[in-house]
């Protein structure tokens, strides 16, 4: 790989946690209690995804930290008949910016396909929500030199999409998520600029976030690859010690730029 390449990133960073099935009612105060505010909210934005049943109640003290709020789903019909199933409107209704699509635990747990994702996108930004649309791919496909075509066809969902719709795409490994593994900086640096170049191709020009184990310890040098416009993360954002270090490490770093 030639010398890196710095991006002069005019975008503001994200910095979202996803909760994931974690989190009750009894967790909420301590947790917004001790969220710092935005270091450098110039330069960059914080989210947090929790669990459907935490949405309406963490909306007010989120928003009054200047943290976005989202959610980790979404179906893909406007109403009526889908008993269990949260429709874009409701997530809007309860205060959401963000919804979190394709995330690897969806595709491969639940079973959704790029078709669902497709589908979900139309009825996310239907509704006025900016999705995460989750890529990545798994250690097999990374071994077989697939990682490209992988990621190429996750991003193909874009491609009828106009360039105007608001959207963040996170980068995420499936080999690296919730399992302590990260991928080098150099392999972030080399997917990030595959990833850039396929939405170029298609007229996006917009965030991509890394994701999968990051913590406080490798925030800042994750966040330092080129390419990288924030992170998505998971376990450590359930612990506001936690979560705020990583926000403090890329707030130090997209500041820089
Ligand atoms: C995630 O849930 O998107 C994620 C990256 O999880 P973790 O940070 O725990 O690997």
């Amino acid at each position: 790989m030639g010398p890196a390449v710095k991006f002069a990133s005019r975008k503001r960073h994200l910095i979202a946690g996803n909760w994931k099935m974690n989190g009750l009612l009894e967790d909420v105060g301590q947790f917004t209690d001790a969220l710092n505010d935005n270091p450098a909210p110039d330069h960059m934005e914080v989210a947090l995804m929790p669990p459907f049943t935490l949405l309406y109640c963490m909306a007010e003290p989120l928003r009054q930290k200047d943290v976005r709020l989202g959610a980790q789903s979404v179906y893909f019909e406007k109403s009526g008949a889908f008993t269990g199933s949260i429709s874009a409107m409701m997530l809007r209704d309860v205060g959401c910016h963000y919804v979190i699509l394709g995330h690897s635990e969806r595709r491969d747990i639940i079973g959704e396909s790029n078709n669902m994702v497709h589908a979900k996108l139309d009825a996310a930004w239907n509704a006025g929500l900016e999705p995460i649309l989750c890529i990545g791919e798994h250690l097999q496909e990374r071994e077989n030199s697939k990682t490209n075509s992988v990621l190429a066809e996750q991003l193909s969902v874009l491609e009828a999409a106009s360039v105007d719709v608001p959207l963040t795409v996170a980068y995420e490994p499936v080999w690296a998520i919730g399992t302590g593994l990260t991928a080098t900086p150099e392999q972030v640096t080399t997917t990030h600029a595959f990833i850039h170049g396929e939405l170029a191709r298609m007229g996006h020009d917009c965030r991509v976030l890394y994701g999968g184990s990051v913590k406080p310890e490798n925030a800042a040098s994750l966040m330092a690859c080129p390419g990288v416009e924030g992170a998505l993360v998971g376990g450590a954002s359930l612990q506001a010690e936690s979560f705020n270090k990583i926000i403090q490490a890329a707030a130090s770093v997209a500041a820089g730029e």
